[in-house]
């Protein structure tokens, strides 16, 4: 199978960032856009574009019916999804799949299997993958869940198991608040996913966030590019990530390297994944969540390694092997990337709407993957990220030294964003140091 036309079912950098992997590789791109979106850039981006609808995500980017349809009618073979929307919606996995287009990332069962956060924890104690200790079975009385609780002993997290982007969780530090904290996590459960089942787990104090790039191929063969670091976070939400993580040791990359591999492969994993560890204190490591897409943060890992996982992802959906084995991969180099958003980190990081009156980037020592131009407007309706500022260096001083630079040399007026925080967080000593932790904002704030 040979791709020739891929439609980007996606908006913003990554629909862009898609387009100029899929355009190097001699792919006719088509973008899809809403009535918010007939004048932005990935629209430009892309050879083709063709309208989907209102500007709410579900009248637009969320409708796999119409976008299934444009990519009969624009000669499409393949979809790719991008991150958020349908990148994990099985039964446009499956409807793509029954129409004979191809659906860049794994088959609709991975997605599936992966899609509750209980089932995987199920799936992972079965693979042996380790896990933080807990509650993920189906019985889901307050009392029972309570005991639950007690047992694993306290701080708890109450997460919901259909969950993501931090939604649907509480940290519930003492006994007689788990009711309580219960019946909000439920609320927003439901509200947010339709879906009020929860799963109970040890509240990890000061924990790392460390994930680890796996891809796999439809002839069985299945590795990992490593891990990323993901601990500097706000609102349980990542802001800074960088590759390879500090202090990480051979061994433990080894061990974690196989232990998101044995979680793929008991998925029968096919695509570009992250399972996603917490690692406590001690440096143990526990199974959190397996992602199965492309991740906002992919281009620290594109940077150590020198590969473009786009091309992966059309390469191995396309049916080809995987280009290279373990042992052919190494790791050169530091990376982070920074999101700046559109936030107001003075008033708890709320997301801001209005038009970038200035956005200048810094061109040089910098990759800057962006979905907006100066004069554009960020809107109510979609992510709030205006742009993700990626930089390598020899080593992590030289490209922490890189990070501060591209951050002071951009400019961004007109709404409030997030940038002096991040050259604020970036010349931290305590975050040069390499000390970081998912509590680093909280306790590092003035
Ligand atoms: P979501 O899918 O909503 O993003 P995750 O399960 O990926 O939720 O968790 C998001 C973040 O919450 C993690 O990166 C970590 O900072 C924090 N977190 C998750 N589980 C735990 C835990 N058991 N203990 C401490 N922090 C946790």
């Amino acid at each position: 199978m040979t791709i020739r036309t891929l439609l980007i079912a996606n908006r913003g950098e990554i629909a862009c960032r898609i387009a100029r992997t899929a355009r190097r590789l001699g792919i006719r791109t088509i973008a899809v856009y809403s009535e918010a979106d007939a004048g932005s850039l990935h629209v430009e981006s892309c050879d083709e574009a063709w309208p989907i609808g209102a500007a709410p995500a579900r009248d637009s980017y969320l409708r796999g019916d119409v976008i299934l349809d444009v990519a009969k009618r624009a000669g499409a073979d393949a979809i790719h999804p991008g991150y958020g929307f349908l990148s994990e919606n099985a039964d446009f996995a499956r409807a793509c799949a029954e129409a004979g287009i191809i659906f860049v990332g794994p088959p609709a069962s991975a997605i599936e299997a992966m899609g509750s956060k209980s089932a995987a924890k199920q799936l992972m104690e079965k693979a042996k993958v380790p896990l933080v200790p807990g509650y993920h079975g189906d019985r889901q009385e307050p009392a029972f869940l309570e005991r639950q609780a007690n047992r694993i002993g306290y701080p708890v997290l109450i997460k919901a198991s259909a969950g993501g982007g931090g939604k649907g969780m509480k940290v519930v530090e003492q006994p007689a608040d788990f009711a309580a904290q219960l019946a909000s996590a439920r609320r927003e459960a439901s509200a947010s996913f339709g879906d009020d089942k929860v799963l109970i787990e040890k509240y990890l104090v000061r924990p790392r966030h460390v994930e680890i790039q796996v891809f796999a191929d439809g002839h069985g063969n299945c590795l990992h590019l490593f891990e990323r670091d993901c601990s500097v976070q706000r609102r349980h939400q990542k802001v800074i990530e960088e590759a390879p993580a500090p202090g990480m040791t051979g061994e433990r990359r080894r061990e974690m390297g196989d232990a998101a591999v044995a979680a793929a492969r008991a998925i029968s994993y096919v695509g570009a994944g992250t399972v996603e560890f917490i690692v406590d204190a001690a440096g143990d490591f526990f199974f959190m969540e397996m992602n199965t897409r492309l991740q906002v943060e992919h281009p620290v890992t594109e940077a150590i390694t020198g590969l473009d996982l786009v091309e992966w992802q059309l390469h191995v959906s396309a049916g080809g092997t995987l280009p290279l084995t373990q042992d052919q991969l190494r790791i050169n180099g530091h990376a982070f990337e920074a999101r700046l958003y559109a936030e107001d980190p003075a008033r708890g990081f709320v997301p801001q709407t209005g038009r970038l009156a200035a956005l200048r980037f810094p061109t040089e020592g910098v990759r800057i993957d962006t979905g907006v131009r100066e004069g554009d407007t960020v809107s109510v309706h979609y992510d709030p990220m205006i742009a993700k500022l990626i930089v390598h260096g020899a080593d992590r001083t030289q490209a922490l030294d890189r990070l501060v630079r591209a951050l002071e040399a951009t400019r961004v007026a007109g709404l409030a964003t997030n940038i002096g925080f991040l050259a604020a967080l970036a010349r931290q000593p305590a975050f040069a140091s390499g000390n970081v932790h998912t509590g680093f904002i909280t306790e590092h704030e003035a």
